[in-house]
């Protein structure tokens, strides 16, 4: 029984591979995502077996890929070896003979696969320098693998982070947990965000345009509680939920909500009377960044 397949193919050399090299957990990831796109791969199961740590899961294992060829002797062998019984002497026998043949196996292709030949030779050659191929381009060698799942990835697939390459499911997984917003929140607490924010904006541009030294005082604390209170009332009405980009877009909004107020008197009294307003810049400073930390 072969595995007819190329990419298959191409995924089961690369996970016995793997499981060669010692690294049990990875290999067993190769297996069960080789197993998840076609659970006919009677090689797979008797490759997962191997590097599984469970005797149970073991000799599940092992069933499966006897089930899908009775004939299998490796699997067969460490069937019996598991449950302590004796080998029985076909599949010794079997196991040896294979043993013996597999150097031509491995170079010797059926001529009528011509094209799967080529490919074959091309990935045999290149593994000589590259470990893998990568799990989303099988006909691209790497030698990077994703630190989280040890799945091979392309240099193209590979996303840096803090702790190492990453692969692009490991990284849509984590961002998946963290951002929960709906679609509608984008529109919920921006709109909020609006509202309290002109209605923040009038109030400071009012009592600030001009003030002096213990305005900025004032604006400073002020700030920071406004920039608080717009940030809990809006996350509360959009059930806590997180989004990637909600702290840009509510910092956006404060911004609007208080330059509306402050525009007039910009276009009036020009750049030159910058001064008057530094307690609305202050109060936008503040403001701004415990609205964008508590949205974060
Ligand atoms: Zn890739
Ligand atoms: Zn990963």
């Amino acid at each position: 029984m072969d595995v007819q397949d190329p990419r298959m193919r191409s995924l089961l050399r690369q996970a016995n591979k793997v499981a060669d090299s010692g690294k049990r957990a990875a290999a067993e990831q190769l297996y069960r995502q080789l197993l998840e796109e076609d659970s006919e791969v009677a090689e797979a199961w008797f490759g997962l077996g191997q590097v599984l740590n469970d005797a149970t899961e073991q000799k599940a294992a092992y069933q499966k890929a006897l089930a899908l060829n009775p004939e299998y002797a490796e699997a067969v062998r460490a069937l019996a070896e598991l449950r302590g019984e004796p080998v029985p002497a076909w599949a010794e026998a079997a196991i040896v003979e294979e043993e013996e043949e597999e150097p031509e196996v491995e170079t010797a292709v059926p001529p009528q696969k011509s094209s799967v030949h080529e490919h074959t030779a091309v990935s045999v050659a290149d593994e000589e320098v590259y470990e893998f191929v990568c799990y989303r381009h099988p006909n691209r060698p790497t030698s990077l693998r994703c630190y989280n799942c040890g799945k091979p990835i392309c240099s193209s697939c590979a996303i840096k982070t803090p702790v190492g390459y990453s692969c692009p499911d490991c990284i849509r997984e984590k961002e998946d947990v963290f951002f929960t917003a709906k679609p509608t929140d984008y529109i919920i607490a921006p709109v909020i965000g609006l509202v309290l924010s002109l209605v923040a904006g009038y109030l400071v541009s009012r009592f600030t345009l001009g003030g002096g030294f213990f305005t900025y005082i004032i604006m400073f604390f002020v700030g920071g509680i406004a920039g608080r209170f717009i940030g809990q009332l809006s996350k509360q009405a959009i059930g806590r939920r997180r989004g990637r980009y909600l702290p840009q877009v509510m910092v956006s909004m404060l911004i609007l909500g208080t330059a509306i107020w402050i525009l007039p008197y910009l276009l009036v009294g020009g750049f030159g009377s910058l001064i008057i307003f530094l307690g609305p810049g202050i109060f936008l400073f503040v403001a701004g960044g415990a609205l964008y930390s508590y949205m974060k």
